[in-house]
């Protein structure tokens, strides 16, 4: 059995899809899953702590990424960040917390990843992407080629866990979002994978079906989004793993585009 073999049937996809599926999707040969890019005009950035703005992404500052040397979020303002999160009161949710979490991977990565809010499991142990719904998720990340925390950046839309795990109100997130737009200000991802519809709505405010936003790339200040489904919800519904794992694909198809552009804008620009 193949690593390629050995993942899908991790993720239970064995022999549902097959490695020749996998091939023509990542490849791009297939009609259905061509890009479909949407422009998002994001909200209003707001301002952070500091009377600083959010710098908008760009194509000049992608490239100033690639040649910066290795370092951490945290040693290039992350833990100013985690001190402010940790210290947050902005919304009702500081309240109930038991962890405010900001995010977890590599500073360099090239996916970053959002999930609504910390799981139960997460806020009680203080710590990121675990659990079940993280297992699906790394499974899912490694299926594409992606290592979970290696490549891969985790965060979540609002930083401390609403009560009974409900989903964050427009409020919670609004009042959270200059902590993210740090987040990604900082890491400059190729591509941002939104899990789950509340997330969507919230991040991209566009009140859709899941299913509308699927297969979809959206742009966020140059970034590519795309959109899939929550890991909480994989685990309930394992008959919705084929259609995860084929966003995934999807998303890892995305990140191949801008890697190709900004190959190519380094080429015109020498
Ligand atoms: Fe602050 Fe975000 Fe926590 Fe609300 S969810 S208290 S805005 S860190």
């Amino acid at each position: 059995m193949n690593r390629d073999e050995a993942l899908l049937r991790e993720l239970g996809l064995w022999p549902t899809v097959s490695l020749l599926e996998t091939k023509i999707l990542i490849e791009g040969q297939d009609a259905f899953a061509r890009p479909h890019a949407v422009k998002v005009t994001p909200p209003s950035t707001q301002p952070v702590s500091h009377g600083q703005s959010i710098k908008p992404l760009d194509a000049k500052e992608e490239r100033v990424k690639e040649t910066k040397p290795e370092e951490s979020v945290k040693s290039t303002g992350q833990l100013t960040l985690q001190e402010r999160v940790l210290s947050c009161a902005a919304c009702a949710l500081h309240a109930t917390r038991q962890h405010a979490l900001v995010g977890k991977g590599n500073a360099q990565a090239d996916w970053l990843v959002i999930a609504e809010s910390p799981s139960t499991e997460e806020d009680l142990h203080n710590q990121v992407a675990i659990g079940s719904a993280g297992e699906m998720l790394a499974n899912l990340l490694n299926a594409v080629g992606a290592t979970a925390f290696e490549n891969t950046y985790h965060t979540y839309l609002v930083k401390c866990r609403p009560v009974h795990n409900r989903p964050p109100s427009q409020e919670e997130s609004r009042a959270c979002r200059h902590h993210l737009l740090e987040e990604i200000s900082h890491l400059q991802p190729k591509v941002i994978v939104l899990l789950g519809r509340t997330v969507a709505k919230l991040f991209l405010e566009l009140d859709l079906p899941l299913t509308q936003m699927r297969q979809k790339s959206y742009d966020f200040r140059g970034v590519g989004v795309v959109v899939t489904q929550d890991m909480g919800a994989l685990l309930r519904q394992p008959s919705e793993k084929a259609q995860a794992w084929r966003d995934f694909i999807f998303a890892k198809k995305i990140l191949n585009q801008c890697t190709q552009r900004v190959g190519s804008d380094d080429t015109t620009n020498t």
